[in-house]
């Protein structure tokens, strides 16, 4: 028996004999299979040819990434915090020297997905350092790996520990969620947003899709729900879904102009 990962969006899967036939979140609109089809690994045969690469993006925010990139791309965020640790998004490879680097700060108090393109290896991270797995409840049927130690929530906001905050904004996923970090940002408040506020190529914007592999976009309506969901929180400071997509001043200004700017480009 073995928990399979689909290659391409690095999802682990829960135990089977044989890999499963298909991946239903590489078959959603807002992800696709690779034109030589659907292909397999394990988290043995990962670690054998990848490492991660462990690196601050900021203080007290530690990034963790995999080297050569592997499925999606995207890196974690480990938040370091008096009250426990905060694992944001999560990501396939976890081998011996992540685990040594994480137990040395501390380890992971509990782990918040922004939506189920992270989920990755959740299960494997949560089992490893006895966490708890933060999603949102109207992401619960693309869970491919159950556990106890999933927690699902509901509603607008969850309160954690050290005013961290999670939000749900929807758009990209109906479950979408940002964590808000106001001791981060130099203290002016920081937003961690995944691929929910998505920090492009000029870092001046954000910008929202319900699809950004296969170019689908979000409605008005979308959109000014992301904004009226997080217009209660201060911040200054975004940190987003690939190292260095960070937007590391006058944040919440850059998402209203970038909101601005996308409301116009679908009205005309
Ligand atoms: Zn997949
Ligand atoms: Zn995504």
């Amino acid at each position: 028996m073995e928990c399979f990962i689909c290659t391409q969006c690095g999802t682990q899967f829960a135990e089977t004999a044989e890999p499963p036939l298909r991946c239903p979140i590489c078959e959603d609109e807002r992800q696709f299979v690779r034109h030589a089809g659907q292909t397999w690994t394990t988290l043995e045969h990962l670690i054998a040819a990848h490492h991660n690469r462990l690196e601050h993006e900021a203080p007290q925010l530690l990034g963790i990434g995999t080297e050569p990139e592997f499925a999606i791309g995207q890196r974690a965020l480990l938040l370091q915090s008096s009250g426990g640790n905060l694992l944001w998004d999560c990501i396939t490879l976890l081998d011996k020297e992540t685990v040594d680097a994480v137990e040395a700060l501390d380890g992971i108090r509990a782990i918040a997905i922004s939506h189920p393109h992270y989920y990755s290896a959740m299960v494997e991270w949560a089992d490893q350092f006895d966490a708890q797995i933060f999603l949102h409840a109207k992401d619960r049927q693309w869970v491919m790996r159950e556990s106890k130690r999933i927690q699902f929530w509901e509603g607008t906001s969850l309160p954690l520990w050290d005013e961290l905050t999670l939000i749900n904004c929807a758009g990209h996923f109906d479950g979408g969620t940002v964590l808000h970090w106001p001791k981060g940002g130099d203290a002016r408040g920081a937003l961690l947003t995944g691929d929910i506020i998505q920090v492009v190529q000029d870092r001046r914007f954000i910008s929202f899709m319900r699809s950004y592999p296969n170019y689908i976009p979000l409605g008005a309506t979308a959109i000014k729900h992301i904004l009226e969901t997080i217009e209660p929180f201060s911040f200054d400071h975004i940190y987003g879904a690939w190292w260095d997509a960070n937007i590391l001043g006058d944040a919440k200004s850059a998402v209203a102009r970038s909101a601005e700017r996308y409301l116009r480009a679908i009205r005309q």
